[in-house]
Parts: structure tokens; sequence; C-alpha cells
């Protein structure tokens, strides 16, 4: 069975790929030679992936599943949230969101955070959607040089190291995204 993972990040797409089904045949946007951003005007990270999703159905009408994800920073009162990506402006730098963070936090006691994915499932004229959430601490300074995004200064809860000093398989034992990817993966075995 294919169905249409919307997004053009391939690393993403083998990580889904490995854990499925070999009946499971996933497309990405290059697939159907979709290059143009998917609108993500919703004001939350659940809001996001629905609409993506939506919008591959009603265009390509094909099965399909979209991601999006935030980092929620409870002294921020969840910001970044739903603008992780261009926190520090439009230019998307992994750099500067970091470190607005960082200042943000500065003299801040309580540094309590969470990664939250949300992917929205449109199949068989339903639409489901799975949630994955990891937990744990911004650090002070920058650690580790793997990974993307706010990995350096994120640390999970009873880990000891951040996103970036781990491995990709280290990672996704914990991560966010693979704990949603699971849910849906879980579904789609019990019931496709
Ligand atoms: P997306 O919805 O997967 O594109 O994620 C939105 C933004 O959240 C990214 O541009 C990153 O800044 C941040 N982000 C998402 N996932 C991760 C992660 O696993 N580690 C660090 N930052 C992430």
């Amino acid at each position: 069975m294919k169905i249409l993972f919307a997004t053009s990040n391939l690393n993403k797409a083998a990580e889904v790929s490995s854990m499925l089904p070999e009946h499971f045949e996933i497309l990405t946007l290059k697939d159907i030679d979709h290059t143009e951003d998917i609108p993500e005007t919703s004001p939350t990270i659940k809001g996001n992936a629905m609409q993506k999703a939506n919008f591959i159905l009603e265009n390509y009408k094909i099965e399909c599943f979209a991601d999006d994800t935030g980092l929620e920073i409870n002294a921020l009162d969840g910001e970044p949230g739903v603008v992780s990506a261009r926190y520090a402006g439009e230019d998307r730098s992994d750099d500067a969101n970091m470190a607005l963070v960082l200042e943000k936090l500065n003299n801040e006691s309580d540094r309590s955070a969470q990664f939250r994915t949300v992917i929205a499932l449109n199949i068989k004229d339903m639409q489901l959607v799975f949630e994955g959430i990891v937990k744990g601490t911004i650090l002070k300074v920058g650690r580790g040089e793997n990974g993307f995004g706010y990995d350096p200064i994120f640390e999970p809860e009873n880990c000891g190291k951040s996103f970036a000093e781990m491995t990709m398989e280290e990672k996704n034992s914990y991560s966010h995204r693979a704990r949603a990817f699971a849910k849906m993966i879980e579904y789609l075995n019990l019931h496709q």
C-alpha cells in the first residue's frame, strides 16, 4: 500500500519507512514533484499537521500523513511552540533561534520544556491524530554537534546528554517524533 508522507526530508521518511511493515511504501513530496511549501497557518502544532495532510489529500487525492513539531518551554508560556522553526526570524536560523531562547531564559530557574510532535493521518476517509512528547530541560550552554534545530540545548529527562550529543539511533529511542510515529505505525499494523 502506498502512503504519502508530506515532507521532502528524506531522513524523516527513511526513519518512518524502517518502522513500517513491508506492504507499506512511503512516498514523499519529491515522488509527486511537489516543490512548493505547504501552507502552515494554524496557531497550533496539531492544526498545522492537519492542514498539511488535508492540503495533500485535496490536491493529490492520495492517502497521506503530515507531521508538525514544536519546542514548548514552560517559563515562556509554551514558546516557541508553533513558531519553533522561525522563532528568531524568517531565515529559520537554528543558531539564532537557540540564542533567543537562551537570552529569554537568562536568570530563569525553571528551565523545563518539552518537544511535541503531532502527526495527522488521512486514510480511508478518516483523519486520525497521533502525538509524541519528550520532556526535558533547556541547558545554559549548547552541547554536541549532531542533529538539528534546538538539539544542542535540549536534554531529555533522566539522560545526562543533549540530543546533539546522541547518535541518531539513540535520539530516536527517546524522541517526540519517534514516539508519535510509533503510535501511528501501531495503528496501521492493527487496522490496515
Ligand atoms: P518541523 O515541524 O519538524 O519542521 O519542526 C519545526 C521546528 O522545530 C524545526 O525547524 C526545529 O527548529 C524544531 N525541531 C523539530 N524537531 C526537532 C528535533 O528533533 N530537535 C530539535 N529541534 C527540532
